[in-house]
């Protein structure tokens, strides 16, 4: 029948082991093409990888994916955690006006950046001042200058006709200007050169010293490829900066420099711009970037779909189980545990007609009580999962000084299970789910 077949599925789930050496080597070969033609620097590929096959070797077989996608996967979450490991907001300042100074290469497009912060910042209700330090190209003002009109913010900027201003000077002034008007937070532009030289790395840190930003955005250009390491590590020496802004990602680089800069400074990715204009801008995310990075957006997806359809397979094996009212409670957190995966998903489900004898379930995935509910399912010999009546009241004293907690938690789980098995009979027989009232079993 139906639900045998499904129960054999089931415990063939629990086969166990590792991922081979020679799955993990085959993949890692291939991961290591796509990171280097992704230009991600050598040095940082080889630590990469290192890191992916130790914690490969570690993994237990997926039962939804074949080796070489259970590595990719692997790669892919390494990718994520190292691109947005520490992911943060932007710093501000206690005491306002905080101080955003952006610093690059010529070209890396600070001053673009300037106007697109500005738009995000007004979006957020900031008052923020631009400040064109600058002072180096003759038309590099007035670009600050148009760009600030287009997101409607004012600018800074040294008096013209008095020669060449100093920009530390100008950002000083700058910074005393947004005081005296009130605004809250100083977008400093500076001046870069086409390649890393000592005078410009000076004149950064100068204003940096002067100013002291709560943020200093070392903005770079995705495109830059295998140079990301080397400007970076200038920059970071001579500079200092706290965060990175990757530009230009509407162009065809895969973006390895995120991962070389990344692994490089140790600072996080904040911004990431992608368009000339000024909505072409957003916060950094990982998970596209990780996909980029990788090149293998499609075989991510593939891999998806193969764990959500797992995910079905199971959720159906349980729906049969539940139908039958021969849910355990080894099934039960893993419903729950599934469904505090899918999210608001779970909200809508409280909006359901008939749902409403389900609150008391619902309420359960509160993300506190899950956590404890766990570790009073985990606190249960294999046994009482499989068959919660035999949880007498002795039983019942030892899970809950396991599991750290009281023994009326207990109790009220294991009323709670029983209420939600029997409704989840009843509810499948009303809507003729498989298994339904154990006829067929
Ligand atoms: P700066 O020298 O660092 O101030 O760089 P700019 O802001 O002047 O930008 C240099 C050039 O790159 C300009 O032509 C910008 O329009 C362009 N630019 C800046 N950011 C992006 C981006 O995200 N995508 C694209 N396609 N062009 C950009
Ligand atoms: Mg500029």
């Amino acid at each position: 029948t139906l639900s045998d077949r499904l129960t054999s599925v089931l415990q063939n789930l629990r086969g166990k082991g590792r991922l081979s050496d020679a799955d993990i080597d085959a993949t890692a070969r291939e991961i290591r093409v796509a990171l280097l033609e992704a230009d991600v620097a050598l040095p940082v590929v080889r630590a990469f990888i290192a890191k992916v096959k130790e914690r490969a070797k570690g993994a237990e077989v997926s039962q939804a994916l074949n080796p070489a996608q259970q590595v990719i996967k692997i790669v892919n979450e390494e990718l994520v955690a190292i691109l947005g490991g520490e992911t943060r907001r932007i710093n501000l300042a206690k005491n306002p006006p905080s101080v955003i100074m952006l610093a690059g290469l010529q070209g890396a497009g600070k001053t673009t950046l300037a106007g697109k912060l500005a738009k995000w910042l007004r979006g957020q209700g900031h008052t923020p001042l631009l400040v064109a330090c600058d002072l180096q190209r003759p038309n590099a003002v007035t670009q600050l200058q148009v760009v600030g009109e287009r997101a409607g913010v004012s600018v800074f900027a040294p008096e013209p006709g008095n020669g060449v201003g100093d920009p530390v000077d100008v950002a000083k002034r700058g910074v005393e200007e947004a005081k005296r008007a009130q605004h809250d937070i100083v977008v400093v532009d500076t001046a870069g050169r086409l390649g890393v030289d000592e005078e410009m790395m000076r004149q950064a840190a100068d204003i940096r010293a002067a100013v002291n930003p709560d943020e200093v955005l070392f903005v770079v250009d995705a495109m830059i490829g295998q140079d990301a390491v080397n400007t970076a590590t200038a920059f970071s020496e001579g500079v200092g900066f706290t965060g990175v802004v990757l530009t230009k990602l509407d162009g065809d680089a895969r973006g390895g420099a995120a991962l070389s800069v990344r692994e490089v400074t140790g600072q996080p990715i904040l911004f990431a711009s992608n368009g000339e204009k000024l909505e072409d801008f957003d916060v950094f995310h990982p998970d596209r970037m990780a996909s980029r990075i990788l090149g293998m957006g499609d075989v991510l997806t593939l891999i998806e779909h193969a764990e959500q359809a797992f995910d079905a397979e199971r959720a159906e094996a349980a729906a049969v189980k539940m139908g039958s009212g021969q849910l355990t409670l080894e099934d039960f957190l893993e419903q729950m545990l599934a469904i505090r995966k899918m999210g608001p998903i779970a909200n809508l489900l409280g909006m359901l007609p008939g749902a409403g004898q389900m609150k008391d379930q619902l309420a359960m995935l509160d993300e506190k009580h899950l956590d404890r509910v766990q570790a009073i399912i985990r606190g249960m010999t294999p046994a009482e999962r499989d068959d919660p009546k035999i949880i007498n009241a002795s039983r019942r004293l030892r899970i809950a000084n396991g599991s750290g907690v009281r023994v009326s938690d207990v109790n009220d789980l294991v009323t709670r299970f029983f209420d939600a098995r029997k409704m989840m009979s009843q509810m499948a027989g009303r809507f003729g789910l498989p298994g339904a009232g154990g006829k067929n079993n």
